[in-house]
């Protein structure tokens, strides 16, 4: 079965990076939604029918806690988990300049790994690799980036490769 054949090798990725998204897609982190959100957000990828929901809960400033929700492929699902994991603790500039250096790391050819540190995240540069799937692992980020520009008071351009929305705030 296709799901099955995913489930072991997403994409031809190299195996470190490999290993990483398979134990977030695997062993989700931060999954379900947060009663403490204080902005939610959504956002969707057409052109695989990958779904994210994000609920941030930020407190004086900081991001306390995100948690998602959604279905799709595997490296939708992971980088989402990925995104949760390292965006929390985080001050909303901080996690927006993390999501500028990642989506620049998935979309920017000329992007260098080695001027920062990104950490898992890394993993997420195999992607890169491979077109099809960059809205994959774009998605989450689109999505944090909407809450994120909701709790500054701001908007966020619409994009419409791959749309986002706050759904709550
Ligand atoms: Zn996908």
């Amino acid at each position: 079965m296709a799901a099955n054949r995913e489930a072991q090798n997403p994409v031809d990725l190299d195996d470190l990076y490999r290993d990483v998204i398979l134990d977030h897609y695997r062993s989700p982190r931060n999954r379900g939604a947060r009663d403490d959100a204080t902005v939610s957000a959504e956002g969707f990828n057409p052109s695989c029918g990958d779904e994210i929901q994000l609920s941030v809960a930020i407190v004086n400033g900081s991001l306390n806690g995100i948690g998602f929700g959604g279905s799709g492929c595997s490296i939708s699902q992971s980088s989402a988990s990925m995104m949760t994991e390292a965006m929390t603790g985080r001050s909303i500039e901080s996690a927006r300049e993390m999501s500028r250096h990642v989506q620049q790391m998935l979309t920017d050819d000329g992007f260098d790994l080695d001027a920062v540190d990104l950490g898992d995240l890394e993993a997420l540069s195999g992607v890169a690799k491979f077109p099809v799937r960059i809205k994959c692992g774009l998605l989450a980020w689109k999505v944090l980036d909407q809450a994120l520009a909701d709790a500054a008071g701001e908007s966020v351009s619409d994009d419409s490769d791959i749309p986002t929305r706050v759904t709550s705030s």
